[in-house]
């Protein structure tokens, strides 16, 4: 903090100061050993203020089923730390709601910290935060660095918060006038009580996250007061959608709740207000007022999250149409487009895979590479376009005479590769011999009539079977590659396997 601001608070002869029970019961809060006894004596010291906590205990504040007709019922039906945090607001509200030379800064802070609290603790439950009578009390107290400005330095805050439009205009001025904002005086001036730390870190941290080490259990208490305070300033101002809104979205990504959990808690702030004037004798905001905030923010909230939802569905819509331009891309990288079969990048993935499941599992696994003869001569006498349907109208004749479980691809050019999983040396030869036979008797059609035939020589490879293992799936296409050749040099139109000499 700017040092002249600190001296002048450290020197302000009229600084609010706590009533000296609120102090005792600050000791008494140290004490690990304090006792319901210890409390209640001193509590029956004061007996307004005894009286306001029993009143309290009995409010719909705590909704309880049994009446508390004393103060030790009262201490043990809500408990030694709620009953200490109760008493210690009340008594800290005399501070609050008594000091100031200025009635109307007096009624803006008072009203802003009443309704900040009733919010904070009604979010708070929601987030099930364990002690909710302190984080009444930190929200409670978060602006109290007004009134300490407002006592050490009169004739420089004046003209600050007289001009303030709302409080988030009020904390912008200070630090432009005063180089530090009402929530550093009021951190400062809590900790000079010797009040609990969370407190003093609420009170700083509210304005200025950045400026204190917020430690992680404490950011949901944290920003129940923030938003506590947006609540009350909704309620007080006249912010109206502006600040609704406001709400609703950091309650989503601060404290993770839905615009409708936000309506029920404007909802039950709204309900609360009456009774925590009560108990602390004054009239928070008009009924009407209160009315008038809870409709438009019904409406608001109703429209917004009728928004979010078509928001998601069309996010949803978004993600499928690119889950399945993905798919249809993947799909159109592994096919090749003259002939519709699985490409070379598509056998090289699948060759892995299937090589290892054999050999985990012991399963043959036969390859075949299927190779057009004199297929150049096509093209060079036939044309380009000819070559084009034949590799067309072979590609469909193997892939119609192969079972589901087989694959076949274009290896490149006028190569093909069959793989047939589960398939030993006997079957596979089989199979392709009936794929040779498929090939040469169909026909093909020429310009002007003419029809011709085509031949395939193939080269066979079986791993996991006849005694033979490739050492990799390399090898094996080494090995089918092989047996092609001779094939070719045996004459064409036929199957070679590479165990056999004879094709
Ligand atoms: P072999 O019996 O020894 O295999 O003789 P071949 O003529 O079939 O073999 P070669 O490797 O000499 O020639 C292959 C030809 O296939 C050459 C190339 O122009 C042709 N070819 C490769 N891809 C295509 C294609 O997509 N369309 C057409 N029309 N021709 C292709
Ligand atoms: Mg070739
Ligand atoms: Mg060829």
């Amino acid at each position: 903090m700017n040092p002249e601001i600190r001296d002048a608070l450290q020197c302000c002869p009229n600084l609010p100061s706590p009533p000296g029970i609120a102090m005792r019961i600050v000791e008494l809060g140290r004490d690990p050993d304090v006792d319901i006894t210890a409390l209640l004596r001193l509590l029956s010291r004061d007996p307004a203020l005894a009286s306001r906590v029993l009143r309290a205990s009995n409010s719909a504040l705590y909704a309880q089923r049994r009446r508390s007709t004393n103060l030790r019922q009262a201490l043990v039906v809500i408990g030694l730390n709620a009953t200490m945090t109760l008493a210690l607001s009340f008594s800290l509200a005399e501070t609050l709601s008594g000091h100031s030379n200025a009635q109307q800064i007096m009624r803006f802070v008072w009203r802003r910290a009443l309704i900040s609290a009733s919010a904070a603790q009604s979010l708070g439950q929601r987030q099930r935060q364990a002690d909710l009578e302190e984080l009444f009390l930190a929200a409670l107290l978060q602006d109290l660095g007004i009134l300490a400005l407002d006592a050490a330095l009169p004739e420089l805050y004046e003209p600050v918060i007289s001009s303030a439009q709302n409080h988030e205009d009020l904390v912008r001025l200070e630090r432009e006038a005063l180089g530090c904002d009402h929530g550093e005086a009021g951190s400062w001036l809590m900790a000079h009580w010797g009040l609990p730390e969370r407190l003093a870190i609420s009170a700083r941290a509210v304005h200025d996250p950045g400026a204190v080490t917020v430690p992680p259990e404490m950011r949901t208490f944290l920003n129940c007061v923030l938003l506590g305070g947006q609540i009350a300033d909704l309620f007080i101002g006249e912010e109206g959608e502006a600040g609704i809104k406001r709400i609703a979205d950091n309650a989503r990504q601060l404290l993770g709740m839905e615009h409708d959990a936000v309506e029920s808690v404007l909802q039950e702030v709204a309900q609360m207000l009456p009774e925590v004037g009560t108990l602390y004798d004054t009239e928070l905001i008009s009924p009407r007022k209160a009315a008038g905030v809870l409709d438009q923010a019904r409406d608001l909230l109703a429209e917004r999250n009728l928004h979010l939802i078509q928001q998601v569905a069309a996010e949803q819509t978004k993600l499928r149409e690119m889950e399945r331009t993905t798919q249809h891309l993947r799909e159109t990288a592994s096919r090749d487009a003259l002939t519709g079969l699985h490409n070379r990048r598509f056998f090289d993935d699948v060759l892995e895979g299937e090589f290892e499941l054999a050999t985990d599992k012991g399963w043959p696994l036969s390859i075949g590479f299927i190779d057009l003869d004199h297929f150049k001569r096509i093209n060079d006498t036939r044309g380009h376009q000819v070559g084009d349907s034949v590799l067309a109208r072979v590609a469909k004749t193997l892939a119609r005479h192969l079972r589901q479980n087989d694959f076949i691809m274009r290896y490149g050019g006028e190569e093909f590769v069959a793989l047939l999983p589960g398939t030993g040396t006997g079957a596979a030869r089989a199979v392709f011999e009936r794929l040779r036979e498929a090939v040469a008797n169909d026909t093909h059609d020429a310009p002007g009539d003419e029809q011709f035939q085509v031949t395939v020589s193939i080269g066979v490879a079986t791993h996991n079977d006849a005694g033979h293992q490739a050492a990799s799936a390399m090898d094996l296409v080494r090995l089918a590659d092989k047996a092609l050749y001779e094939a070719k040099n045996a004459g064409r139109n036929r199957v070679c396997a590479h165990a056999k000499t004879d094709c």
